[in-house]
């Protein structure tokens, strides 16, 4: 089949389905098949861009894109066009892979249910009663309902991870410095990662070796070969894990999780012992303080980042009719450009960072990050990958937790920790929970720059 032919048929399968889903925040159908016309002459011509060229793509609504608008599921970026492409849609676009559209999240990806949207929430497609993840719960939900066959995340502290568990669809945070940060708008710079989603394993290497790669033009990006994770899904792919060590994080496994959350991961740690694999339980104790740590260093990056949404260089405008000053203009449109969490974490991250509360909060939050740094270089000393699930919690109903907002951080309380660390994880699907028949997904944790690790791992276990 052509390109065209395959970005067409997944154009009209948003139209079919998208009404319900809300996975997409705008649809780029002229653009996606103009993209999609480009490719499939160039496939005729023999000059290919890439493995993927012509398979079209959903990207979260955090990227930039001059061909579209970029609102970070926002009213303070509503009808925004960026004059600039993010290298990763550059990148992309460079791979001639047709960019279908953007997909909804969390407010500049605050959130573990896609429900702080400005844009209304994504339902899960497996249940339409149900949360999708979040923060990319778009992205996910647009891969499981077969709205497209790749999809972009970003993640700070699990929201590609997240989404892909209670999806049933594989998502990868790569190490950070790995995948550019240049023209993703930021949520906290220092924890931010994009990553490549898919519904296999391969799939997703694919993507990952797409969008990865040194750029100068993202300061904290690294100079380093990618990881070979394309070889490395091949390799798994095999089912032989032999001489794969894998540790058993004891901190990430609770009887505070969801029951069916443990018996399918129980199962899965089964199933790499069957692969070959050693098994060996170890031990990460400062991974309890990680919910702590990342829930001050997080808003008191997001303080900072957000203060550009001032009114004056970009988005909502409000209050500027010649009747206000200058800072009442500011104070009136980030009060109705941000949602409540925005406001709660601007909140907590002004306060953490005053004079006075510096080094009690945000100091001791840092020090605590390094402690978890040092457990992982520890745990890694023994074996190759650590896992666990990838959240405590299957999708739950809409709006369960949304009043809530400790309940609804708690989601993510295995993923924070490779954020803190810079390292990669990856979530795959890992069956559905006995309890309510949602999925689970394992969590696949890797050194930094060892991605390939988890690639090798997730495909075997797939
Ligand atoms: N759910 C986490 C949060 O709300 C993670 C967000 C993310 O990874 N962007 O901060």
């Amino acid at each position: 089949v052509s390109s065209v032919e395959v970005t067409e048929a997944h154009i009209q399968r948003i139209a079919e389905v998208d009404g319900e889903i809300n996975a997409f925040l705008h649809v780029s159908g002229e653009e996606a098949l103009l993209a999609a016309a480009e490719v499939d002459k160039s496939i005729a011509a023999g000059t290919v861009a890439s493995p993927l060229a012509g398979v079209p793509l959903a990207l979260k609504d955090v990227f930039t894109t001059t061909d579209a608008p970029t609102t970070c599921g926002s009213k303070m970026l509503e009808g925004w066009v960026s004059p600039y492409d993010a290298t990763v849609t550059a990148r992309l676009r460079a791979a001639g892979i047709p960019i279908l559209g953007k997909t909804n999240m969390d407010e500049f990806a605050m959130g573990s249910s896609t429900e702080n949207s400005a844009y209304g929430p994504t339902r899960n497609p497996w249940d339409h009663s149900r949360i999708p993840g979040g923060s990319g719960g778009g992205s996910a939900a647009a891969l499981a309902s077969y709205q497209a066959p790749l999809a972009i995340g970003t993640d700070t502290g699990g929201s590609i991870r997240q989404p892909a568990a209670v999806t049933a669809t594989v998502g990868t945070k790569p190490t950070y410095g790995t995948v550019s940060r240049y023209g993703l708008v930021a949520c906290a710079s220092s924890l931010d990662q994009g990553g490549p989603c898919g519904r296999t394993v391969l799939d997703t290497a694919l993507l990952h070796e797409v969008i990865a790669g040194y750029d100068p033009r993202d300061s904290t990006s690294r100079n380093v070969p990618v990881p070979p994770v394309v070889a490395a899904a091949r390799e798994g792919a095999k089912g032989d894990l032999a001489g794969v060590k894998v540790g058993v994080v004891k901190e990430l496994h609770s009887d505070n999780y969801q029951p069916g959350v443990i018996s399918s991961f129980d199962a899965a740690v089964a199933q790499l012992k069957d692969l070959g694999a050693e098994v060996v339980e170890v031990s990460c104790p400062h991974f309890e303080y990680a919910l702590a740590s990342y829930y001050l260093i997080l808003p008191s990056e997001v303080s900072s980042n957000l203060a550009r949404f001032d009114a004056m260089r970009y988005g909502l405008r409000v209050g500027d009719d010649g009747s206000h000053s200058a800072d009442q203009v500011m104070s009136l449109s980030r009060e109705a450009g941000f949602g409540p969490e925005v406001k709660r974490r601007i909140m907590i991250g002004t306060y953490a960072l005053s004079s006075g509360y510096y080094d009690a909060y945000y100091g001791q939050a840092l020090k605590v990050r390094t402690l978890i740094a040092q457990d992982f270089d520890k745990a890694y000393e023994s074996v190759d990958v650590l896992v666990s699930p990838t959240s405590p919690f299957t999708p739950w109903k809409l709006g369960e937790k949304v009043n809530d907002p400790l309940a609804m951080y708690l989601s993510d309380l295995c993923t924070l920790p490779t954020n803190l660390a810079g390292h990669c994880a990856m979530s795959v699907p890992s069956g559905l929970s006995q309890d309510d028949g949602m999925p689970v997904g394992l969590q696949i944790m890797a050194p930094a720059l060892a991605d390939d690790r988890l690639y090798r791992v997730g495909a075997a276990y797939e």
